[in-house]
C-alpha cells in the first residue's frame, strides 16, 4: 500500500506543539516586545507555520525531491530544450573557491583568470558560429533574441532606416515573436512550405524596406537543416535586412556547419542546452550573442578584450594587464549585470575544453545519429510527417492513432511518466498536428533508446480509455496545467480559512 505521509502537505502532518528544535533556556535579561516592535506592527495571532519534527521535515522535503522526473534520473527526450546530461566534473569546476567566491567587483588585475576564461569563451564562441563578436551578457536564448535585435534597432537607425517588421517562419519558437514584439517591432508569421520549410516565395512576398529582421531556427523546429538559407539571406540582404539564427538546435551542427557561414548575421546561443548547463526550475541560463562585425560596436558592454603587446602569452611578473574590459563603441548598454550567469558560462567552458574541436563536432554526429536511429525505431507506429531523415531531434504525429483509437499526443506523453521516461514536447511546432517532439540527445545509450521506443510501441497498444487517465502512478494524474501556471495556489488554506 501507498504510503500517504509521503504525499501530504507539510501543513497536513503539523501537529500543535510538535517541534523540529529545542533552543536552551535563555540566559539573557527578557526584554519586552513592546520595546522591540511598536504594537501596530505586531500580530495579534501566530503565523500558521507547521509544527513538524526534524525527521518529518527531512523526509517531506526528500521525498518531494524524488517525485520530480530529471536529467540525472530518466531519459528526458523533451525536444527543443537538448535536456542533456551535466557532466558531474563541470559542476565541481564550477564551484572551486577561485571560480565561486570570485567577486564581479573585483579589479580587473585581480580577475585575470576569468577574464582568460570568459576571453576564451567567446573566442570558441565566435569560432563555433562563424560570427566574430561575441556578448556573453544575456541570461537566456530569449534574452539573447531580444539584446540582437536592440542591436539590429540601434544599428538601423545609426543607418537612418526606419524598419518596423520582423519576420518568422509559423514553425518558430513563440519567444522569438515575443522578443521581436518586446522589443518594439510588428510580427509577421510565415506560412512554411508542407514539409515544413521556410517557403521562399512567402519570405519574398513579404519582404521589403520595412523588413528588419528575419527569424530562423536552423535546423528548423521540425528537425531538419534548412539548405535555402544561403538563398534566403541573399533575398533578405537585398532589401537591407538582417538574418537572425536562433540557435536553439545547434547540439546538431556544432563543429559541421556554422550559422556565420550559411548566412546569419547574429545568433544566441543557450549554454544550458547546447553546452550542458543545467536547467530547470527556472533558471539560471546563459544565452550568448554572436554577431558579425558591423555589428559588434552595438553590442552589450563590457566584453572582454585581450591586450596586444608584451606579456600576452600569459599574465607575466611585471603584471601587464592581459585581459580586460572594454565598453563598444556604440553599445547598446547592459542587458545584465557583469557577464550574466557566469556559473553557466564556466561550465559550457568546461564541456568546449573537455571535449576539443573534435569532440564537439563528435557530440553533433552523435545527437543526429541518435535521433535518427530512434526515428527509424518509432516511425512504423508513430509516424514521422516530415520524413525519414532528420537532424537532431524529430516531430511525430499521433493524429493518424487520435483519428482511429482516439489516442493522442497528450495520452502518450502523460503514459510514458507511468514507465520512467520524461515526456517528449507535445503540441509544439504547431505546423504538425498531435505533434510528439523527440530529442535524445547524444549522450544516451542504444538500451535506453531501445526500451524508450519499446515503451511507446507498447503504450499506442494499450486501451485508449485508460490512456486518456494515465498517468497511473504519479502523486497527481492530469493536473488543469494552464490553470496551474496561470493562478497557482501558493498559500495554505487552514481549515479556519
Ligand atoms: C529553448 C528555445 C528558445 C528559448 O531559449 P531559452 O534559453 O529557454 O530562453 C528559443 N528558441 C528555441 C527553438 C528553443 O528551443
Amino acid at each position: 500500500m501507498r504510503n500517504t505521509l509521503a504525499t501530504k502537505l507539510l501543513f497536513d502532518l503539523s501537529q500543535p506543539g510538535r517541534r523540529g528544535a529545542v533552543f536552551p533556556k535563555s540566559d539573557v535579561p527578557d526584554q519586552a516586545l513592546d520595546e522591540l516592535i511598536p504594537r501596530a506592527h505586531q500580530s495579534t495571532s501566530a503565523p500558521a507555520l507547521p509544527e513538524v519534527t526534524e525527521p518529518e521535515v527531512i523526509r517531506h522535503f526528500v521525498n518531494l525531491s524524488t517525485k520530480n522526473m530529471s536529467v540525472d534520473t530518466h531519459f528526458y527526450p523533451l525536444g527543443s530544450c537538448t535536456m542533456k546530461y551535466n557532466p558531474k566534473r563541470h559542476e565541481r569546476l564550477s564551484a572551486l573557491p577561485g571560480i565561486v567566491d570570485m567577486h564581479p567587483y573585483r579589479s580587473v588585475e585581480d580577475s585575470q583568470g576569468m577574464l582568460e576564461l570568459l576571453f576564451t569563451m567567446q573566442a570558441m564562441l565566435a569560432e563555433i558560429s562563424g560570427l566574430p563578436a561575441i556578448s556573453l551578457q544575456p541570461a537566456a536564448g530569449a534574452q539573447g533574441e531580444f539584446t540582437a535585435l536592440l542591436v539590429s534597432s540601434a544599428y538601423f537607425r545609426d543607418k537612418g532606416e526606419t524598419r518596423t517588421k520582423v519576420l518568422f517562419p509559423n514553425s518558430a519558437h513563440g519567444t522569438n515573436p515575443a522578443s521581436a514584439a518586446l522589443a518594439g517591432f510588428e510580427c509577421v508569421q510565415l506560412k512554411s512550405t508542407a514539409q515544413g520549410f521556410v517557403d521562399l516565395n512567402e519570405l519574398s512576398a513579404h519582404l521589403d524596406q520595412s523588413t528588419a529582421v528575419f527569424m530562423v531556427t536552423n535546423p528548423n523546429t521540425l528537425g531538419m537543416f534548412e539548405r535555402d538559407l544561403p538563398e534566403i539571406a541573399r533575398r533578405v540582404h537585398a532589401v537591407g535586412g538582417l538574418v537572425y539564427i536562433d540557435g536553439a538546435n545547434m547540439n546538431a551542427i556544432c563543429g559541421i556547419t556554422r550559422p556565420g557561414d550559411f548566412g546569419g548575421d547574429m545568433m544566441h546561443y543557450n549554454v544550458h542546452k547546447t553546452f550542458t548547463g543545467p536547467h530547470g526550475a527556472g533558471g539560471p541560463g546563459s544565452g550568448p550573442i554572436a554577431v558579425r562585425d558591423f555589428l559588434g560596436d552595438y553590442l552589450p558592454g563590457p566584453v572582454v578584450v585581450r591586450r596586444e603587446g608584451p606579456g600576452t602569452s600569459g599574465v607575466s611578473s611585471d603584471s601587464t594587464l592581459v585581459y580586460d574590459l572594454a565598453v563598444p563603441a556604440r553599445s547598446i548598454g547592459r542587458v545584465r549585470s557583469f557577464f550574466g550567469n557566469v556559473g553557466i558560462l564556466v561550465r559550457g567552458y568546461c564541456y568546449l575544453r573537455t571535449l576539443g574541436a573534435a569532440g564537439v563536432r563528435a557530440m553533433s554526429e552523435n545527437a543526429v545519429l541518435n535521433a535518427n536511429y530512434l526515428l527509424a525505431k518509432l516511425k512504423d507506429v508513430l509516424p514521422v510527417p516530415q520524413g525519414d531523415r532528420c537532424m537532431h531531434e524529430f516531430v511525430a504525429s499521433a493524429r493518424q492513432l487520435k483519428e482511429e483509437r482516439g489516442i493522442s499526443a497528450m495520452d502518450i506523453a502523460k503514459r510514458l511518466l507511468d514507465y520512467g521516461f520524461h515526456a517528449p514536447t507535445v503540441y509544439f511546432p504547431l505546423v504538425v498536428p498531435e505533434s510528439i517532439m523527440i530529442e535524445p540527445t547524444e549522450t544516451e545509450s542504444r538500451e535506453t533508446l531501445d526500451a524508450f521506443a519499446q515503451a511507446i510501441r507498447d503504450i499506442v497498444r494499450e486501451d485508449p480509455e485508460l490512456l486518456h487517465q494515465a498517468p497511473h502512478e504519479t502523486p497527481i494524474s492530469r493536473p488543469d496545467e494552464v490553470r496551474a501556471a496561470r493562478t497557482p495556489v501558493l498559500k495554505w488554506i487552514t481549515s479556519e480559512g
